[in-house]
């Protein structure tokens, strides 16, 4: 049996850091117009092609998005929200958590909150921090402010519960790995690290075999995508390659992270009991 009623669990997940990419690793760069072009590419080109393709499809997914980038472009939040995709946490700056003071920290937390209040109508229900690092204070937080999963960390293929401080709660984690990531294969820039543009056909091969063996396992499959990056024409269709293998399985369930971890959590609720 796989990990929901409806099937196997493909997570296609899109961070929207656009600009804040850059910024948040030396806000200077602000004052760089060719670099901050390559991050507006994402809210200007990237996300529409990958709305596009998901609705011929007719799927609902999820936007990581940070506050800053849903403050700024509004026209484009409602067109994804019309896709009926969720928008879920992905601070405010994007700016590197271990850089930050406890205070900073929070302030990126309740102004990425409030960002997707005011769009969405409702708060957040999931947090992916930016940058793969969290503070000692952030896993408390999540707790805090209610959230319901995180997709942070690297340590399984199956989704579980997160204990923290010594408690259990009901925080779900969707796992994930670099392999499943388009920046290892793609990110090309003259100053952020990792400077490779393998060809489309790598990218392909990585996620065919990652699904197969999940898929036999019966885990889940988490998914990272940058619409700056797998929105450009020859990589839009490595994601259109990945949809249309999962959907020759008739038993696969490509949705929303909110509606899918709600699918889980009694499962994982009984196994952790
Ligand atoms: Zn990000």
């Amino acid at each position: 049996m796989h990990l929901t009623s409806r099937g196997f669990p493909l997570f296609l997940t899109f961070d929207l850091d656009a600009e804040t990419m850059w910024t948040a690793r030396d806000p200077s760069y602000a004052n760089r117009p060719v670099l901050m072009s390559q991050g507006a590419y994402g809210w200007k080109v990237g996300t529409d092609r990958i709305l596009k393709l998901l609705a011929r499809y007719g799927l609902k997914t999820t936007f990581f998005i940070p506050g800053l980038i849903i403050d700024q472009r509004p026209d484009l939040m409602e067109r994804i929200l019309e896709g009926g995709h969720e928008i879920a946490h992905h601070s405010y700056t994007h700016s590197w958590i271990l850089n930050l003071t406890p205070e900073q920290e929070r302030e990126e937390m309740q102004k990425g909150y409030d960002a997707i209040k005011r769009v969405a109508g409702h708060p957040p229900r999931g947090w992916r921090s930016p940058a793969a690092e969290i503070s000692p204070i952030t896993m408390p937080m999540l707790v805090e402010y209610g959230f319901d999963y995180s997709s942070n960390f690297f340590d399984d293929d199956s989704p579980y519960l997160h204990m923290v401080e010594g408690r259990k709660t009901k925080i779900v984690e969707l796992p994930f790995r670099w392999v499943l990531d388009d920046a290892p294969f793609f990110q090309y820039s003259i100053v952020l690290p990792g400077r490779t543009m393998q060809a489309p056909s790598a990218l392909s091969e990585a996620w065919t075999a990652e699904f197969d063996v999940l898929y036999a396992e019966k885990r889940m499959m988490m998914v990272g995508m940058h619409p700056q990056i797998i929105g450009q024409p020859s990589r839009i269709g490595v994601l259109e390659r990945l949809i249309e293998h999962a959907l020759k399985h008739g038993d696969v369930w490509i949705g929303r992270c909110d509606e899918m971890v709600e699918a889980m959590r009694p499962g994982l609720e009984k196994a952790a009991a």
